[in-house]
């Protein structure tokens, strides 16, 4: 039998499952951001990101139910409006990019997280490694 090809997509969704996304490989980066709008927008201690262009990330379903709020001039973080859960990041700073928690896929993507961005804003209660 021949081995299964290498997955192309990988699918994610919002907490309760109305919003639904497709996003193709290849990905551009996959990166921990420590500043604090991402961690504020998201109540976490730092948030994962993928980067895509724009045009490999497909709402599928529930585009209805996606808000935008716009966290800085030119920056605008969609989630659902229903459960929540903040989905995606596009800012006129990355234009044509659409960057998408790494947390919100239910399948591997094609990197693993390779860098830490904003780091000097980290948290004071994670316990890190010493050179992250
Ligand atoms: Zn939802
Ligand atoms: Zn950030």
């Amino acid at each position: 039998m021949a081995d299964k090809p290498a997955p192309t997509e990988a699918r994610g969704r919002c907490h309760c499952g109305r919003v639904r996304f497709v996003a193709r490989f290849p990905s551009r980066f996959c990166a921990h951001c420590h500043c604090e709008s991402c961690r504020r927008a998201h109540s976490a201690g730092f948030v994962t990101w993928v980067g895509f262009l724009s045009s490999q990330v497909t709402v599928e379903s529930g585009a209805g139910d996606l808000a935008a709020y716009e966290s800085s001039p030119g920056t605008q973080r969609k989630f659902c409006r229903v459960c929540g859960t903040k989905l995606f990041f596009e800012s006129s700073r990355w234009a044509g990019e659409t960057h998408v928690a790494l947390a919100a896929f239910d399948e591997p993507v094609d990197r693993a997280p390779e860098g830490n961005a904003f780091f000097e804003e980290h948290v004071a209660w994670i316990p890190w490694p010493k050179e992250a």
